[in-house]
């Protein structure tokens, strides 16, 4: 199969020809027809992933047809449409049997733990645990752009943040997650805030249901205060860097909810959080890390229904041959919309 690979981290990735993979017996090989570009793969193809072994193919946020299925499954076919989390749970620890596959203390994730799926195939594991069919109205490049981004915001504003109608919510950082969690949190009935650097992705944020957008390069905090009148009730760094986490914990009103949602790896590993203010106003700090499979339910209903528009957050669609340049460049922050590849 057609493969985007790389044998050192930080070396231009190359498109070669590798073997097919097989399936496991409790898993299925699918044929990827759509998967997106996302900074987690970059983050992986700098070094910051310890699980990544070389040579490596990345991809994670995948969508496509069930080509092979391993002989002890019993809910997929040849030929089912489906995706997947990008966190896929073992089945047999006791965070998988308490239905957290998303913190599975044995997980597996294509694209990190084994290959992924900037591929023309890609195997997944535990396949009845871990799968999930698409709605028939759904496009795959649509189904691949929910996998990561979609679905992490979804736990984070639904079943972390729990938000509800008439609250506050601050988003810092509009890239794919912080558009998606401003798409959520509006649908949920919130007061959404979008902040940013770039005035286009503060356009879409209103565009998307934002009742105001913040430029990030002034007080935010301030700002913030200022319009909800005291602080945000629920509050999301949804780009992972110390300037975005602490204006999300500082804007918070007492007993707010920060959501740590954007990755802080490399330099960021350890930022210094502003204690005081969690301490003496009782904040909350929540981590929120993809969305385990039975929980796609609610979220592709709510797609379904129309009240959620995913395919309104898919940018670029690119070949395979262009994968590697725009993996390289995820760090730089360029495009609106998540850049996903649909031909191979
Ligand atoms: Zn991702
Ligand atoms: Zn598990």
């Amino acid at each position: 199969m057609k493969a985007v690979l790389f044998e050192k981290f930080q070396e231009a990735p190359k498109v070669v020809t590798v073997a097919d993979p097989t399936p496991e017996p409790h898993g299925v090989v699918l044929k990827v027809e759509a998967t997106g570009v996302c900074r987690s793969d970059w983050h992986g193809w700098m070094g910051h992933d310890s699980d990544i072994d070389l040579p490596h193919i990345p991809g994670h946020e995948l969508a496509g047809v069930v080509e092979a299925v391993g002989k002890d499954v019993k809910n997929w076919k040849v030929g089912d449409r489906v995706t997947v989390p990008f966190i896929c749970g073992c089945g047999s620890c006791s965070e998988c049997h308490a239905g957290h596959q998303q913190v599975c203390l044995h997980q597996e994730q294509p694209g990190f733990t084994h290959w992924g799926s900037f591929a023309e195939y890609v195997p997944i594991h535990q396949a009845d645990l871990n799968v999930v069919a698409l709605p028939e109205t759904m496009d795959f490049a649509t189904a691949a752009s929910l996998g990561c981004r979609f679905a992490t915001s979804f736990r984070a504003v639904i079943d972390q943040g729990k938000v509800s109608a008439g609250q506050w919510v601050a988003v810092h950082g509009c890239g794919g997650v912080g558009l998606s969690a401003v798409m959520i949190a509006s649908a949920a009935g919130a007061n959404v805030i979008g902040v940013d650097l770039d005035p286009a992705k503060l356009a879409l944020a209103k565009d998307l249901g934002a009742v105001a957008a913040i430029d990030g390069t002034g007080d935010v905090v301030e700002a913030i205060k200022e319009i909800t009148k005291g602080g945000a009730h629920v509050s999301l760094d949804a780009l992972g860097h110390p300037a975005t986490m602490t204006n999300s914990i500082l804007c918070l009103r007492p007993r707010g909810k920060h959501i740590q949602v954007g990755l802080m790896l490399g330099d960021h590993a350890a930022p210094a959080v502003p204690m005081p203010k969690i301490v003496g106003q009782e904040i909350e700090l929540l981590g929120s890390h993809g969305m385990q499979a039975h929980r796609y339910g609610a979220m592709l209903d709510m797609v379904e229904s129309g009240k959620l528009n995913p395919a309104r957050l898919v940018g670029d669609k690119i070949g395979i041959d262009a994968a590697p340049e725009a993996l390289m460049n995820m760090d730089k922050f360029q495009s609106v919309g998540a850049t996903v590849i649909t031909s191979f």
